[in-house]
């Protein structure tokens, strides 16, 4: 295969990731800026499934948008491995290369994709916040923080096709799944030969302890410096629960020790679209509001009326949060009652 590559068509693929057979948020929720890049410019919505008995995830991503759909469903798929699925990627991109390639900047995508990019001779733009089509030239504009966030960088793919960009959980949102929708399902029967795999995965231990999914949570509580101490957390806990929502949190709070890291919400930490996120005493540094600023509605609790996290809230308290947040809590509690 001579490279750099040349698209075949105008269309715009989105890898949708499987875990057990079931296509996860992040692939979905790519399909809706890929919508609206196809519309503007042509080419199909394709999906790419690569798993192990994956029709579910074949149907959610028909159900959510797409308008074709690659399927490469072996066993030697069931669970990630780098070769594996570069090698599925990379001749199922050989065979009709697309104009663009859209991955999620998960733990997967953020190993497949350079792997990908670099086998396939083209660029990647990685951790994207915000995708567009550059005016002059009609490519895709890549934009992702840079320079430790303190700006926007939009990166343009030229010369090589695929453009190919991971863009972040959470920061686009699912369209309305619709059942109705039907797709062309293409099966492609390629299996990588298993025993040419290298890394071997010899158990899976699931994580123990609190599982912290705030990138899919509906509803997020956060708690910041504000709170004082690891104790603090307590009255955020409690709005949490009532409102059957994860506990989020500030760096500040995090590099304090008070909650693990696996809470934080914001540049160096994840990046969540809930319908409701509830702010209590976090100031509302850039790098914060980088995270958390597509939420649907925003509630902040801060006792300085001057904090930024106003500027980006839908309701505001000016109060002391370990006032507010157990009068706040009853408030649900009674509701539910
Ligand atoms: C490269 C880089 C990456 C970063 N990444 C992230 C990130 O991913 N996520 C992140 O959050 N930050 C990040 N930061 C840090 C960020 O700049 C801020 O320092 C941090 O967000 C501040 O956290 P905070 O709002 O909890 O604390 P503060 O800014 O100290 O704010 C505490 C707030 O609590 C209020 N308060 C105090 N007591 C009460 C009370 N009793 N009731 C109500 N309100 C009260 C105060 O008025 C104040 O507004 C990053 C910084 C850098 C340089």
């Amino acid at each position: 295969m001579g490279f750099p590559l040349e698209a075949k068509n105008k269309d715009l693929w989105v890898f949708i990731e499987t875990l057990n057979g079931k296509a996860r948020n992040v692939g979905l929720e790519l399909l809706n800026p890929g919508r609206e890049l196809v519309t503007s410019q042509g080419g199909q919505l394709v999906a790419v499934v690569i798993g192990h008995n994956c029709d579910e995830a074949v149907k959610s991503a028909v159900a959510h948008g797409a308008d074709k759909v690659y399927v490469m469903d072996a066993p030697v798929y069931d669970h990630y491995t780098t070769e594996a699925y570069t090698a599925a990627l990379v001749q199922l991109v050989e065979k009709d290369c697309p104009t663009t390639l859209l991955l999620g900047a998960s733990h997967l995508g953020r190993d497949l994709g350079p792997r990908l990019a670099g086998r396939l001779r083209t660029g990647l733009t990685a951790d994207c916040t915000e995708l567009g089509i550059d005016e002059a030239t009609g490519l895709i504009a890549w934009t992702r923080p840079a320079f430790g966030g303190n700006l926007m960088a939009t990166i343009l793919c030229p010369n090589h096709r695929p453009q190919i960009g991971t863009c972040r959980p959470g920061v686009f949102k699912k369209t309305e799944a619709d059942a109705s929708r039907t797709a062309e399902i293409v099966k492609d029967d390629y299996a990588f030969p298993a025993e040419q795999i290298r890394v071997k995965l010899l158990e899976v231990i699931k994580e123990e302890g609190e599982k912290v999914d705030l990138e899919g949570a509906e509803i997020i509580v956060s708690g910041g410096r504000g709170v004082g101490g690891p104790e603090g957390f307590e009255p955020v806990r409690a709005l949490a629960h009532a409102l059957g929502a994860v506990v989020g949190s500030s760096r500040a709070a995090v590099d304090a020790g008070w909650i693990p890291h696996a809470h934080q919400v914001g540049q160096t930490g994840k990046t969540v679209g809930p319908k409701l996120y509830v702010a209590c005493g976090i100031s509302g540094a850039i790098q914060h509001l980088a995270g958390m600023s597509g939420s649907d509605t925003i509630v902040c609790i801060n006792k300085d009326a001057d904090a930024p996290i106003f500027s980006v809230a839908d309701f505001g308290v000016v109060g002391n949060l370990f006032e507010v947040l157990p009068v706040l809590t009853d408030l649900v509690n009674k509701s539910k009652g």
